[in-house]
Order: structure tokens, then sequence, then C-alpha cells
């Protein structure tokens, strides 16, 4: 089905921007752009029973799908975040060009089957295996972005800039000279980005307070000041312990006190923060980049999700390492990491409110505040990108508005995405990407060559 063709859909039930709408028709317009919602049938218009936003997945670095699951042999009793980062040291000088461009097909895929709509690269793999610039210092930008085209994924690329291997201009380590940018390189990458692509959302990515000194960061806030800006800060007590030695206080006390933060900055994880950075960071309207399959996985630590709500924060979610790609997973951990810690139930939703419906709501609207994207609700002038649910699932059977979601989260036993509109055009029909085939296809061949190669 193409936008052309087909402008209408009906829903039995649709999650509205202002809640559920029974028997609602949905119009869009060959731009992808809603046009009209309205309650009644349309004979022409195709029908299904559930109709949900898109998600964003605002923070994925796809190339490490191609690594996911190979760090889960036990090395020493101290393995780490920072054991795992070797490993993905290594992998990275496997990725050349269109190695990047596969990978992501795959991710960018496994991610519209999950029903994610736009997506948010935290891009830093930038250049040749050597860690010489590509003769267009934008060679694997372009990967990415053709990678979001051919899958048909709403694209936010966020460049990252990576200058050092640690607090104090560290230099950085051979092994990360594929990272690596001055200022200058780093507007330039941009530029040349701009300069080819005007059909996605360009933003930043200092990478972290490790990787930037705040002079680097205060440089390229000043030379750039559109689109969103994404920093990883306070994933690892290590992290927040060196830069208490080196900048006098916490990562995200140390943003809050000396740059602008504001709804266009997504700090990602925010895992450990005191009483007052979690405060604060709400009231910023910066918007929390929640990993929790990741975070789980890299033994991180768990967001005090129960205190930042409570202070009326906003969150997103994202895929980052993309060890899984499971939208209903990377909601599902988020609440169950609460409950363990508390020993409690039903720890992020208000009192009287579904649990699933809280958080679907609230990833989906701060997810695309994060990126940029105008989408994550149902209503005129916004994108045309929803999902709908098999309905005739086992767990869903008979359910009606949010009792759907949290069905949905907590209890389905098989994916439950039946068909996905990514800006008006149907990418996913009954669960499967409508190129599943060859991008797995590619994706399997591409693996046989490169894995275990130099590792
Ligand atoms: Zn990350």
């Amino acid at each position: 089905m193409s936008a052309k063709k087909n402008y209408n859909l009906f829903a039995r039930q649709a999650l509205l921007a202002d809640g559920w709408m029974q028997n609602a028709l949905v119009s869009w317009d060959e731009t992808g752009t809603i046009t009209n919602i309205a309650s009644g049938q349309n004979p022409g218009a195709d029908k299904v029973d559930v109709l949900i936003p898109g998600m964003a997945n605002l923070h994925c670095h796809s190339f490490q799908r191609a690594m996911a699951a190979m760090a889960e042999m036990s090395q020493s009793k101290s393995d780490s975040f920072w054991s795992w980062r070797k490993l993905m040291y290594r992998f990275v000088h496997t990725i050349a060009p269109e190695h990047l461009h596969d990978i992501a097909c795959l991710a960018y895929m496994e991610m519209l089957e999950s029903g994610f709509t736009s997506v948010g690269e935290f891009h830093y793999l930038h250049h040749q295996i050597n860690g010489n610039a590509f003769d267009d210092p934008a060679e694997m930008s372009h990967q990415i972005i053709a990678a979001a085209a051919d899958t048909g994924m709403d694209l936010t690329l966020l460049p990252v800039f990576y200058a050092h291997s640690g607090f104090g201009g560290k230099a950085p380590s051979p092994q990360q000279y594929r990272f690596i940018h001055d200022v200058d390189g780093f507007l330039r990458l941009l530029q040349q980005i701009t300069s080819h692509h005007k059909d996605i959302v360009l933003g930043m990515a200092p990478h972290s307070l490790r990787a930037v000194t705040p002079d680097q960061l205060y440089e390229l806030l000043t030379a750039r000041q559109s689109g969103p800006i994404h920093i990883h800060a306070a994933e690892q007590q290590q992290e927040v312990k060196d830069c208490m030695a080196a900048l006098g206080v916490p990562p995200v006390r140390w943003l809050l006190d000396n740059v602008d933060i504001s709804p266009k900055w997504c700090l990602v994880h925010a895992t450990h923060m005191q009483d007052d950075e979690i405060r604060d960071m709400a009231r910023s309207g910066a918007i929390a980049g929640l990993c929790p399959v990741t975070e789980a996985n890299l033994g991180d630590g768990i967001f005090d999700g129960a205190s930042f709500l409570s202070h009326n924060g906003q969150i997103g979610i994202g895929s980052d390492s993309c060890v899984r790609i499971e939208l209903t997973e990377e909601l599902r951990l988020l609440e169950y990491g609460q409950r363990l810690r508390d020993q409690a139930r039903a720890v992020l939703a208000p009192v009287g409110k579904s649990v699933g419906g809280n958080l679907f709501r609230q990833a989906a609207i701060g997810g695309a505040v994060a990126l940029q994207q105008n989408s994550g609700t149902i209503a005129p002038g916004k994108r045309a990108s929803f999902v709908s649910l098999d309905m005739t699932q086992t767990n869903l059977s008979g359910r009606k508005m949010d009792a759907i979601l949290d069905g949905w989260i907590f209890s389905c036993q098989r994916p439950a995405i039946e068909h996905v509109w990514v800006s008006g055009t149907q990418m996913v029909k009954n669960g499967y990407h409508k190129n599943h085939e060859a991008i797995t296809r590619a994706y399997k061949d591409l693996l046989k060559k490169i894995l275990h190669k130099d590792m």
C-alpha cells in the first residue's frame, strides 16, 4: 500500500492525543501528515482493530546489533561495562561502510517490526579502520542515512563528537581513532551532511563529559544552535567518580550548572543521580534517554524512574547496544527494575492509572521531543506514523483501551505488531517488513564474512 493510493484508515479503537476514540477514521495527505480524525466508517478505508502511535527509539548504535550477545561468556569475576567495551572496540575494526549499511538496515527493520517508527542514531563510527578520514568525511553517515531511507525509518542523525579517552583531555587510545575529531573537523562533518541531506533531522551528540572537554562543549554549542543535543551522562559509577575528581561535581549536576539544559537536550541513561540532580533535571525539561535492556545487560544500574516522574520529568526509550530490539521489553524492564528495587508494584503510574498506558504515552511523547520528530501522538498536523496491534493474540482477547497496552507490554507471548506506517507509508504488514527477506539475507551473508575476523 502506498500513501498515494490510500489516505484513510479506520480503527475500531485508536489511542489519540486526548485519549481513546472508538470507530476512528484517520486521514492523511501525500506528505504523510495527518489531516483529519473523525468518528465513523468510510467504506473505502482499510480497517484495523487497534491503532497506537509509533514509538521513537531515541538512542541507538546500530552497528552494535552485529555483536549482540558476543560478550556473554564470563571472562573474570569483575566483568563490567568496561570489559564489554574492549570487545566492542575490537569489533569496530571489522566494519566497512557497506557493512554498516547492511547492519543498520537489519536493526531498523527489527525496530519497525517492534513498533518503533523513528530512530536517533548516536553515530560515532566516522573514519577508516586506520583512523584516517574517508575521502568524503561523511561516508559512514551516508550509510546510516541510506539504511534509514531503504527501510522507511524516520531518522534523527546524531553525529558524535568524541575527542578524549578520559576526563582532563586525556589522549584517545588507538582503538578509538575511528571516532575522533577536533572541533573544526566535526563542524565540517555536520556541514557535509547538511549539504547532502535535507530530509532528516540533524542534531549532534557530544559523546560524554569524559570524551569532550568543557571548552570543546562550549565551542560546539556556540557553533551550532539548531537540532537536538544528546549526551551520555552518569551511566557508570566510575564515570561519576571520575567526573567528581575532574570537575568537582557529578556529570548531570555539571551539565545543569554550566550549560543551558532544556527540552532540546537528551541525557542518555542518567542512571546515577543524586536527589537534587533528579529534581533539577526534571525541571529543565531535558529528556532522560532510558535504555533498560542495555543497562541491564551491561550491569549499569537502575534509573530512579519513580522519583524522576514524581517531579514531572520527561522520559523516552532507546535500544542503545541493540542486544535486543523489542519495544515492550524496554518498557516492561523499566517498570520491573523499579519494582525489584522498591519491593512494590505499579510504580511508574499515578494511582488509578494503567502502568502500560502511562509508560507508553510518556515514552512516545518524550521520545519524539528528544528526536525533534513530529510524531509520538496521533493528531491532525502530526506525521502519519502509527502501529496496529494483532488483536487475535490470546493475551489481548477482549481487552479495551489502556488494558490493551497492559496486555501487550506485560503478557503477550508472541510479537503483537500487525501493521506499521511511517509518515503515511506502510512498511510492515502482518508483522513483517516489506523487505524482510532481502534485508535478512544480506545481513546473514555479511555476518558469515565478518564474525570472528580479527577478533
Ligand atoms: Zn549509548
